[in-house]
């Protein structure tokens, strides 16, 4: 059994034009979209800003309620789960935040935050346990339990992310959604908590759905990689297969944006015309076509739909092998 299986996930969200519009049109910024995460695992989730990354991690936590679709955690289906049921089982299922300072509260110290976590859930049952618990915790993440006493502004980006890492691990989680965590720190500090994040997980056989923009963080921490636009998933594959032969066009595109060392390389840059459309009004057919350098007249008409293209190596073209 996979420790999470999506099937079908939609968010759509009402649009209103106007006071007294009546126009009923949704945003479709996650349509149709299933995977699975195997316990241990990291799947990492990429996509350019727009293409409804962030929302689907949301909703996998219920922070956002799904359309329709499926979400079985240990096999049990949580988009239907409230109240104590949900808070029992969201311990298992958290969240980090792009943003370590927003999702920090400025009037908690790092013990407090950390030791709220522990409170929510009754995890300690002495005050000497609770701050022993915070204590190693702070440990974990690499901070002084010293500074269990400062405030969030008293930390660098890295170190607020570390507190929000370990307010994530306080509650004894088995997946964590890592949503873009290291993307608002140097690249220096965004190595570091990437190798934090992987020595947890070997520590403690965590599961990551790490989303970002960055292919190589992505490839770095993941076994499998998916790839989205505009609601929709377009490739899925290990992370090798997705990152050194990519089938999908838009991915194609994506790798060849990132940064190359080897001096060497013969690999070209593809610049995509104008940003990612409106989810509104998303284009017929392929997604993707007004885009795309290789699309061709039937790419306007015909939705592809996600085909297993070689073993294990999904993709959502016409014109993928
Ligand atoms: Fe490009 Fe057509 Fe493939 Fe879509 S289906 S990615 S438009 S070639």
């Amino acid at each position: 059994m996979s420790l999470l299986e999506v099937r079908n996930l939609r968010v759509h969200f009402p649009v209103r034009h106007g006071l007294f519009s009546r126009a009923r049109q949704f945003v479709k910024a996650v349509d149709d979209v299933s995977f699975h995460i195997e316990p241990g695992e990291t799947l990492g989730l990429v996509g350019e800003s727009g293409c409804g990354k962030t929302t689907l991690g949301r909703a996998l936590v219920r922070l956002l309620e799904p359309t329709a679709g499926s979400v079985l955690f240990e096999g049990e289906e949580i988009t239907r789960l409230t109240g104590a049921q949900l808070r029992a089982r969201r311990r298992k299922l958290q969240m980090i935040f792009q943003d370590p300072y927003g999702s920090l509260n400025p009037r908690m110290t790092a013990g407090e935050i950390v030791g709220e976590a522990i409170d929510i859930h009754n995890l300690a049952d002495s005050t000497e346990a609770r701050r022993k618990r915070i204590a190693e915790l702070l440990k974990a993440v690499g901070l002084d339990p010293i500074h269990a006493l400062r405030y969030p502004h008293e930390f660098s980006g890295g170190q607020r992310q570390r507190i929000g890492i370990a307010r994530a691990l306080a509650v004894e989680p088995k997946l964590i959604v890592c949503d873009e965590p290291v993307s608002a720190l140097d690249v220096s500090v965004q190595a570091q908590i990437v190798n934090l994040l992987h020595d947890l997980q070997q520590q403690r056989g965590l599961a990551y759905l790490f989303i970002a923009h960055n292919l190589a963080v992505v490839e770095h921490i993941s076994r499998r990689v998916l790839v989205m636009y505009l609601g929709k998933v377009v490739e899925l594959s290990d992370a090798k297969s997705v990152v050194r032969a990519p089938k999908h066009p838009y991915t194609q595109a994506l790798i060849s944006a990132v940064p190359v060392v080897d001096p060497d390389s013969k690999r070209q840059r593809i610049v995509l015309p104008g940003d990612v459309p409106s989810p509104i009004n998303p284009p017929s057919g392929c997604p993707f076509h007004p885009r795309c350098p290789v699309a061709e007249a039937r790419c306007k008409k015909e939705i592809p739909a996600l085909r297993e293209v070689a073993p294990g190596h999904w993709a959502a073209c016409h014109l993928a092998k």
